[in-house]
């Protein structure tokens, strides 16, 4: 099994219905366990025509699948809840962007891992350093490092994730 983290946004719609759906079709995927799911937090939209703002959320999982086909799987799922591309970073129901792959360093146009903007989009950053804050340390070995201080684009915690250590009953 391969460790991931895939990032999930979504502003169109009833965004926290869409990041939920998607959460639970991620979790019915073959070959793949969700390990954590993040906070889910509000952003502003980046960049693309004037939008709505933004619910993100980070998710670790392990897969059998390959890149590619983990990719593809993470498409459909795109497409099955509504998803249509129109413009270049318009509005979306919802994004599934593979951020990490176990170690795989990859630059295809098709798949690009880890993902090339990670390190520049507070909105992945926030969540992804909740779940697992020494990915970020690895992350930045393999990417040049942002030149400008990174811009605030999170608005606030729409969402608290739910953590183990919280569940556990306390004793004695
Ligand atoms: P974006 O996420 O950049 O707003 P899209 O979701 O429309 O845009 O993805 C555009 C293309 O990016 C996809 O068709 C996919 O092949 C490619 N892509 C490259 N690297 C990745 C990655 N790490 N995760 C998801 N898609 C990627
Ligand atoms: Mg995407």
């Amino acid at each position: 099994m391969v460790l991931c983290y895939i990032g999930l946004g979504s502003n169109l719609g009833d965004r926290q219905q869409y990041i939920k759906a998607a959460l639970r079709k991620m979790k019915s995927l073959t070959r793949t366990k969700v390990r954590k799911v993040s906070s889910i937090i509000e952003s502003e939209p980046q960049g693309g025509p004037v939008q709505g703002p933004y619910l993100n959320a980070v998710v670790e999982l392990e897969t059998d699948l390959g890149p590619y086909q983990l990719l593809a799987e993470l498409q459909s799922i795109e497409s099955a809840l509504g998803r249509v591309r129109t413009t270049v970073n318009g509005p979306r129901t919802v994004d599934l962007d593979i951020l990490t792959y176990g170690d795989v360093c990859m630059e295809e146009e098709a798949l690009c891992i880890p993902h090339p903007r990670i390190l520049e989009r507070e909105f992945v950053i926030v969540p992804l350093k909740e779940i697992a804050p020494q990915i970020i340390e690895k992350i930045k070995k393999t990417r040049k490092p942002v030149k400008k201080v990174l811009k605030k684009v999170v608005r606030k915690v729409v969402k608290k994730a739910v953590t183990k250590t919280k569940l556990k009953k306390r004793t004695g």
